[in-house]
């Protein structure tokens, strides 16, 4: 039986599983692949990336540094965990099996798709999934933004204090009554088009316009960037009976990435933490490692 079993190789899982390692603690990492969504980047015309905080440096030297640790990683998807005796048993998709005493889940959330076309091949070249990232860049640029609830309206009034000209395209109707969403329809530079859904992604080497419709009517808007801000989708299935999630399905943990359940911590975008970003990714896993090797040093190990 392991110590600790990690959940994720994202910056929180990689964060984890280095603490671990130095603690010598009898760790695994089992995740999908190493790295998750950091392995995305945004490439703009005209901008450089040293311009964006991402944290690829500790999470380059982390990533490598696991992938040197054959006997630590196990590159695999985690299908389901249950409780037994003294911890819990942790099952894979290619059906192997392992224990371990403590838990952290680092899965991570996923982005929503348009399934549209355009998106897969214009995907982090003008096109993106996170304005909390990105938007310092777009100055004096137009902006798209695609979404219709509180992640896209915040997302718009993030790229209002720097573009020049900001489209919210909101798909449903009737969701802007709320204190940020009545700020942003009194912003000059944003044009709201509710009721409109994109049909298709246009450009040559990156983005250029997005498409959108509504009923017979269909409009083309040229963009130098475009978010799709659409709610993430916590990866929090496969501990959704042992821990309590929040309504969004995001695993809930206290100030040290403790969930409801003794053993089981949690850490990064999967839990209810704000906000979903490298750097706190990375202290949200040192976290959680650090409270797993606390509680090890109270069950005993
Ligand atoms: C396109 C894009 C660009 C971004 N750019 C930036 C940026 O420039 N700066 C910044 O600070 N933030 C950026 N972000 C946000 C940032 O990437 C995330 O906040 C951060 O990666 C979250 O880390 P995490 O470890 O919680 O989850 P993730 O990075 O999502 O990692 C989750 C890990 O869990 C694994 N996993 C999931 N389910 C299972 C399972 N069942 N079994 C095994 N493994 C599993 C995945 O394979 C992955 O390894 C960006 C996000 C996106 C989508």
């Amino acid at each position: 039986m392991y110590d600790l079993i990690v959940i994720g190789g994202g910056p929180a899982g990689l964060t984890a599983a280095i603490y671990a390692i130095r603690k010598r603690l009898d760790m695994l990492l089992i995740a999908r692949d190493l790295g998750g969504k950091t392995n995305y980047r945004l490439a703009l015309e005209g901008v450089e990336t040293y311009q964006v905080i991402d944290g690829r440096e500790v999470v380059n030297k982390f990533r490598s540094e696991i992938e040197y640790l054959d006997f630590a990683h196990h590159l695999d998807s985690v299908v389901a965990v249950r409780e037994i005796e003294g911890g819990f048993h942790v099952e894979t998709e290619t059906g192997k099996h392992f224990e371990a005493r403590t838990l952290i889940v680092a899965t991570g959330a996923a982005p929503q798709k348009l399934k549209v076309p355009g998106e897969s091949r214009f995907m982090m070249r003008g096109l993106c999934y996170s304005a909390i990232s990105f938007a310092p860049l777009f100055l004096e640029r137009p902006t798209a933004v695609i979404g219709s609830g509180k992640l896209a309206h915040r997302a718009t009034a993030e790229l209002a204090r720097v573009s020049n000209q900001v489209y919210l395209i909101a798909p449903e109707e009737g969701q802007l009554d709320t204190p940020l969403g009545r700020r942003i329809q009194g912003l000059s530079n944003v044009t709201i088009l509710e009721g409109y859904r994109v049909t298709e992604i246009k450009g040559d080497t990156y983005a250029r316009s997005v498409v959108a419709r509504k009923g017979d009517e269909e409009r083309e808007i040229a963009v130098d960037g475009t978010f799709i801000e659409l709610d993430l989708l916590p990866r929090s299935q496969i501990v959704a009976s042992l821990v309590e999630l929040d309504e969004q399905g995001r695993i809930k943990v206290d100030a040290r990435n403790r969930t409801s359940k003794p053993g089981i911590f949690a850490a990064g975008d999967v839990t209810n933490v704000w906000a979903e970003q490298v750097l706190i990714a990375i202290g949200e896993g040192a976290k959680a490692s650090l409270t797993a090797y606390e509680y090890l040093l109270e069950v005993g190990s």
